[in-house]
């Protein structure tokens, strides 16, 4: 089995995101950057398939500027064995990004495409389902557990109020969730080996696939500031307030 796994590069989880001062979108410049961490998730739980004995190729992918090669470098150090970058400055929209996963998909003919299951810096949560729809293919959105069964995958789904399971057909698409695994650290030695695996880049009309975004952002905007709070001597008080202040009671 052949598995590929969208990686983005994104503003590291740890850094506070700050709108740009025209309101246009949000502050990268001179920003730590990371892989996207529930494509982290995504990389990890390949890696685990392939340390199981289900699968023999992991092909590492991420689109966007020339430096989601380093994201592609993380996600070799994880295990992966060779990367792809369709390396554009284009601002790419998930619609985009589906299209293109979708050529790369029809040129390398994976069993099985893994992505996170949003991007922390988007939220769109759009891509993989738009995925599978254009290929065509089963999806298993959200997974939180994946096993193999006979010849089906089965997916277990974080839902509202429980957990689902579906029985997928390869080919498919999954998305990975918050509680599928929790990714390796990597070690020092196998970054140095990544440093070595293969790195193709293409371009999107290599691909033959128009990235012009088909949404306009209008406006970005940080959240209004939060009061800081204040201590109150008595119960009394704060009832008081909450009564009287924050007409919540
Ligand atoms: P989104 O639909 O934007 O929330 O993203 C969902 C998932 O799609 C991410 O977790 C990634 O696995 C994948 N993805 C989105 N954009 C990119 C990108 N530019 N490069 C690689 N993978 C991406």
């Amino acid at each position: 089995m052949k598995i590929l796994v969208a990686v983005k590069r994104v503003v590291d989880y740890n850094v506070k995101v700050r709108a740009k001062a025209d309101g246009t979108g949000v502050e990268t410049a001179n920003v730590k950057m990371s892989m996207n961490p529930f494509d982290e998730i995504a990389v990890e739980e390949a890696v685990r398939l392939q340390e199981a004995g289900k699968a023999k190729e992991i092909v590492a992918v991420s689109l966007g500027v020339a430096a989601c090669q380093d994201t592609i470098r993380t996600a070799l150090a994880m295990g992966a064995d060779r990367g792809v970058l369709v390396e554009t400055d284009a601002e790419l929209q998930p619609l985009a990004v589906a299209k293109l996963l979708k050529a790369v998909a029809d040129q390398e003919k994976p069993d099985l495409i893994i992505l996170g299951k949003q991007a922390i810096d988007d939220d769109a949560n759009q891509t993989g389902q738009m995925l599978a729809a254009l290929l065509g293919w089963a999806q298993g959105t959200f997974a939180s557990k994946l096993e193999f069964v006979a010849d089906a995958l089965n997916v277990t789904r974080e839902v509202d109020g429980g957990l689902e399971t579906v029985a997928l057909k390869l080919p498919a698409v999954i998305t990975a969730d918050l509680r599928l695994n929790e990714p390796r650290f990597v070690k020092l030695p196998n970054i140095m080996k990544a440093k070595k695996k293969p790195l193709a880049v293409l371009k999107p009309t290599d691909l033959g696939v128009d990235v012009t975004p088909r949404l306009v952002t209008l406006k970005v905007q940080e959240p209004p500031k939060r009061q800081a709070g204040v201590k109150v001597d008595s119960v009394t008080t704060l009832v008081d307030k909450l009564h009287n202040e924050a007409h919540v009671i």
